[in-house]
């Protein structure tokens, strides 16, 4: 319940443009969102990387956002994300970008969509960068699984994510390992009906399991997103993290002692971090779907 209500905050037009405009909240918010964004500029998020690049772990960058409406705002994240390439290419950050297609026109037409993840990944291609491709609501998982079978053919160094919760993963996976970009597994951020997706649950641990088998089994590029630490154990148990092509993949803020761990065991370990003004919906995410962060972000709003 808490986290539903958090998403529905999150969601609501009138209480984001108020605490944007709130001269004292504002600062507070952005204060508790650090412990999960780097910042909100691009140079906050490039000196982040170069600090985790320099203790040995991979990275990925996103610059936040989702759902962009208007085809001026989806040409400038487009933007943004050639200028965060160029950027990385040039300071030889070899790594991988991280982006929604809702925040580059799928809302507007896939095409769009379509065009700029070309742009982006023919750009990423000549500095041997990685996009990899969010997964979002089951509403647009069809067109986002569409727009990456049709890019991939052309461009391997795109990726694509895969939510365990959703019933239909277990068959897409098999389609996904024709195409040659990574496959990212996580569980699932966004609340989906109970007939189409799992809730946490043993099940869903089995199911998260499974569909890493496959991968692993097959020899596909795959990132293993999960701060789960029971779910990581047996994973290890397994030796699945052993595999060349393997990788573990957390969120910043989140675990990082789990992460560190697996670093030092010597398992290729990157970090998901994230920069832009767009922060709110991204604290909403974290908060609703580990609501006890609410407490670390209220002290964190009052501590000077
Ligand atoms: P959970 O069962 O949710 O949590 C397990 C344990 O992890 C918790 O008990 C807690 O100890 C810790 N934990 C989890 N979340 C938090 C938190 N916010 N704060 C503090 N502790 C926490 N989801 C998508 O739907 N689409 C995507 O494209 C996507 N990309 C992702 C990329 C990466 C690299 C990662 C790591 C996650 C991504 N997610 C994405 C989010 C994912 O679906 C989950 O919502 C998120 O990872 C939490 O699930 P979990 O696997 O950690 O397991």
């Amino acid at each position: 319940q808490a986290a539903q209500a958090l998403k529905a905050i999150a969601r609501n037009e009138h209480i984001k443009s108020y605490l944007q405009q709130s001269e004292e909240l504002y600062p507070l918010i952005l204060q508790a969102a650090k412990r999960f964004i780097t910042g909100e500029s691009k140079q906050e998020g490039l000196v982040a990387a170069k600090e985790m690049l320099g203790k040995g772990y991979a990275i990925s960058l996103e610059y936040i956002g989702e759902n962009t409406k208007g085809e001026k705002e989806c040409r400038e994240a487009k933007e943004e994300f050639l200028q965060l390439i160029e950027e990385m290419g040039t300071a030889s950050i070899h790594q991988t970008v991280s982006l929604d297609l809702s925040h580059i026109g799928l809302l507007i037409d896939t095409e769009i969509a379509y065009d700029y993840l070309i742009e982006l990944a023919e750009k990423a291609k000549s500095y041997n960068i990685t996009i990899m491709v969010s997964m979002e609501e089951s509403s647009k998982t069809d067109d986002i699984l569409n727009i990456y079978k049709k890019a991939a053919r052309h461009y391997p160094n795109i990726g694509i994510t895969v939510q365990a919760h959703l019933y239909r993963s277990l068959e897409d996976i098999h389609e996904l390992m024709d195409y040659p970009g990574r496959i990212r597994i996580v569980k699932g951020a966004y609340q989906e009906p109970c007939d189409i997706a799992m809730p946490r649950s043993k099940e869903l641990n089995d199911r998260y399991l499974q569909l890493v088998e496959q991968v692993v089994k097959a020899n596909h590029p795959l990132s293993i997103a999960t701060h789960d630490e029971p779910l990581i154990r047996q994973i290890e148990q397994r030796h699945y993290l052993a595999y060349p092509q393997v990788e573990i993949e957390m969120l910043y803020g989140i675990r990082p002692d789990l992460l560190k761990h697996a670093k030092d065991n010597g398992y290729t370990s990157r970090i998901y971090l994230t920069y832009g003004q767009e922060w709110y919906l991204y604290l909403c995410h974290r908060l609703a779907e580990y609501p006890e962060n609410l407490y670390l972000a209220l002290a964190d709003m009052i501590q000077p």
